[in-house]
């Protein structure tokens, strides 16, 4: 049996098909597709699902979409971090409602065309919501073809990313496209896993060249660790019982156009604008290449000041937030 159709059989047998985005079968479906494939490039299926049904019940279509406000976008997003991917979702259904009539367009280059849509999602797109056979390469699927092919190099390193590209695509199924790039994904998220893969229920275990020669736990090839730099905010936590004071981040900084405590260079700037301001506690906040040193000042009084909005906590889900704002408010209850 071919590689495709291999693949094709398991996941009729074991793939996922419960998943809430697998279950549009109507005009939505490619907007649910996108969606998920966008919140699932940085983030674990299972807070996923919660993430997806919160923001197709609020914005079910994706007219709705376009139509919204942006600050409500981000709000919907607060938490999965990487909050540009939002913003290219709602650049992209108001790109959709001006060119193609509100609809995502069937067609790879197209799809490649609008904002925060590479490759691999527009493929993800034309194969699980249009049914056409569109080779993808994600994070799962690089796993499972760098194993299964013996695949050397770093698989983002552009020469090892072409090859795997060369080979999705001579594997590509033109039977069941869409069954075949879900099963592909399936089993490198629940078989063929970073660690301890169980190839003893994989379908590709005897052809898998890997396994036959024993060397999984080197492919695919480590990542080389990015050295993270450290940086030091000073922060001032201004509650007044349930609220808490906060700005809105510039285009410019560090987490735009989110909703954080104001945030100062050094603590000699904090405590001249502040001056009864006093250290509270100190707490690390790690982002992809930073990490964060957040030192939190407090005030003896609720803070006065034109540019802080004074926030009910309980409605910080409508001002779109880092998560780091979340640590710090938990903290602090917790003092
Ligand atoms: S046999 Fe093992 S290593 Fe090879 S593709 Fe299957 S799960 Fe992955």
């Amino acid at each position: 049996m071919k590689f495709s159709q291999q693949v094709v059989a398991w996941y009729h047998q074991h793939g996922r098909k419960e998943l809430p985005w697998q279950k549009n079968t109507g005009v939505d479906k490619p907007y649910h597709v996108w969606l998920s494939e966008i919140m699932l490039q940085q983030t674990q299926v299972v807070k996923v699902v919660e993430y997806f049904e919160r923001f197709i019940k609020a914005l079910p279509t994706l007219e709705d979409l376009a139509n919204a406000d942006e600050q409500q976008v981000l709000a919907l997003w607060s938490g999965l971090g990487y909050y540009n991917r939002a913003r290219n979702l709602h650049k992209t259904a108001k790109l959709c409602q001006q060119n193609y009539q509100g609809q995502l367009p069937n067609n790879l280059q197209q799809l490649i065309d609008l904002p925060g849509i590479g490759r691999s999602t527009a493929a993800a797109i034309m194969s699980l919501a249009y049914d056409q056979a569109e080779p993808i390469m994600d994070g799962n699927v690089k796993r499972v073809f760098s194993r299964h092919f013996l695949v050397a190099g770093e698989p983002n390193k552009s020469s090892t990313l072409k090859q795997l590209w060369q080979l999705a695509e001579k594997h590509r199924a033109l039977q069941e496209p869409a069954a075949y790039t879900q099963g592909l994904m399936d089993l490198g998220a629940t078989v063929c896993t970073k660690y301890q893969p169980k190839c003893n229920q994989c379908p590709l275990v005897l052809s898998c060249e890997a396994k036959i020669k024993d060397v999984i736990e080197h492919y695919p090839e480590k990542k080389k660790k990015v050295k993270q730099t450290e940086v030091d905010l000073y922060a001032l936590l201004s509650v007044d019982a349930d609220r808490v004071g906060l700005v809105q981040r510039d285009e410019k900084s560090i987490w735009p156009h989110l909703w954080f405590l104001p945030l100062f260079k050094d603590e000699k700037s904090l405590t001249k604008n502040h001056m009864d301001a006093r250290p509270y506690f100190s707490l690390t906040h790690k982002l992809t290449h930073r990490i964060l040193q957040i030192h939190v000042f407090t005030l003896s009084q609720p803070i006065k000041s034109s540019t802080v909005e004074m926030i009910t906590r309980s409605k910080l889900i409508n001002r779109p937030h880092p998560k780091a704002l979340i640590h710090i408010l938990n903290q602090h209850d917790n003092h």
